[in-house]
């Protein structure tokens, strides 16, 4: 069996800037990658939020558009825009292709078509087991630590890291790649849409329009189970009124692509000793929008730093490290994004509130973008009376 420092499970935005990161800090690192190349199975809008290629030293080249704003849409159908400083849209065959390549380059081996089936304890190190499926053999690698991000199809069912919670936050997502014959309005390039509305059947729907050099993303994600015909047939419903807006008469083509979303509260647990969880697998999603790819590559770089320091001896355990950082991070705004989400959900006529309110309050909407950890106490207090406000607008409807 060979002993490697640190296995990495899967290579997207999590796993890939986790392996990068801690190869570059000198950590023997080795990925395991179920697909044959990295990014290609993936479906995402892949909207990123503004700053994040320079906060993650990635090349601009695999920018496509930089949408200024966010444009929202409720029951009402009322368009609010909101500005997100340059957020970016990319695919993520070039983001998880890109930062994978540049792992490579740090050092890191990535293994792809390897299955990661399950860890055990050894002592103080952890033996994973893997599927080679090119060759059809079972492996196993030694690793003083583990980090686990595979994403939403994550299953973790041993004791501390299962999460009874996880199946019911997961969102049944469709997506078209639509290739337009010529060019939508020039608007269409400068916007991020989200709509919220109800399917007939009366179940919330998030949808959205995400603009990319060579063709528009559209799609949508409905909470818990839904077939793939009947996803298609809501999306087919929700195109064309994309369409006679953004692209009258223009002939299109569309690639199907469908996937699942987490869009629950973070997993409680997410270390066990030296093995951590990551990105998606911890549950680290904003429940309000979908987006988690910010969240999957900071949690890969926390990860690689508590490695790292476990490697140069600056502490031995890198799980308790791993999991206090992150949660002072982002589990105050991800767990309030959720309880927000179920309350918007539970009377979508709220969604217009929130959206007016924030229209009103620019301030607001801005802070919202944020990470609580660096709020001020004048900060704390303004949205707590935000907070209130809505409250009282939301019970009335
Ligand atoms: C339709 C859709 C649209 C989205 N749009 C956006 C958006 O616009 N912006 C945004 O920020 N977020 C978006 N998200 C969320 C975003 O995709 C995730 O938050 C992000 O991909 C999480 O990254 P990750 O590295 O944790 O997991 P993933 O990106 O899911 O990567 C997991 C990796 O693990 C591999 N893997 C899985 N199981 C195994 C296994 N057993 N063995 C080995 N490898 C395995 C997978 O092949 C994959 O490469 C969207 C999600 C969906 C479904």
């Amino acid at each position: 069996m060979q002993d490697v420092e640190f296995v990495v499970v899967g290579c997207g935005p999590a796993g890939g800037t986790a392996a990068r990161e801690a190869a570059r800090a000198g950590v023997e690192t080795v990925v395991l990658e179920r697909d044959p190349i990295v990014g290609t199975k993936r479906v995402c809008a892949a909207g990123l939020r503004a700053g994040f290629c320079a906060m993650f030293d990635l090349p601009l080249s695999i920018v496509h558009c930089n949408p200024p704003t966010i444009s929202l849409r409720g029951l009402s159908g009322k368009r609010f825009d909101f500005p997100i400083g340059t957020a970016h849209t990319t695919t993520r065959e070039e983001l998880d292709g890109t930062i994978a390549a540049l792992a490579r380059q740090e050092g890191a081996e990535i293994t792809t078509s390897a299955l990661f089936r399950g860890y055990e304890r050894d002592g103080e190190r952890t033996i994973v087991e893997f599927a080679d499926l090119q060759n059809g053999e079972r492996r196993k690698l030694r690793a003083r630590s583990v980090l686990l991000a595979q994403g939403s199809s994550a299953r973790l069912e041993t004791q501390p890291l299962a999460y009874e919670n996880w199946s019911a936050g997961l969102i049944t997502c469709y997506q078209y790649r639509v290739y337009l014959d010529a060019a939508a309005i020039e608007d269409t390039y400068h916007v991020l849409e989200m709509h919220y509305y109800l399917t007939g059947a009366g179940r919330n729907v998030i949808a959205w329009m995400f603009p990319k050099r060579d063709h528009l993303s559209i799609g949508l994600g409905v909470a818990g189970k839904m077939s793939g015909k009947e996803l298609r047939a809501e999306l087919d419903a929700f195109l064309p009124t994309v369409a006679a807006r953004l692209f009258p008469g223009v002939g299109y083509t569309v690639r199907e692509e469908g996937n699942l979303l987490y869009g629950g509260a973070p997993r409680p647990c997410i270390s066990d000793g030296n093995v951590m969880v990551a990105g998606t697998a911890a549950g680290l999603v904003d429940a309000t929008t979908g987006e988690g790819i910010h969240e999957a590559a900071m949690s890969g770089r926390v990860a690689a730093a508590a490695v790292a320091g476990a490697h140069h001896g600056r502490h031995a355990n890198p799980g308790t490290q791993y999991e206090r950082t992150l949660k002072s991070m982002f589990y105050g705004r991800l767990r309030h994004r959720h309880k927000l989400m179920t309350i918007l959900e539970r009377k979508p006529k709220r969604f217009d509130v929130l959206f007016e309110q924030l229209a009103r309050a620019p301030r607001f909407a801005a802070m919202l973008q944020r990470d609580r950890n660096d709020f001020s106490l004048a900060e704390w207090a303004y949205l707590y009376a935000q907070a209130a406000l809505f409250s009282v607008r939301a019970l009335r409807v």
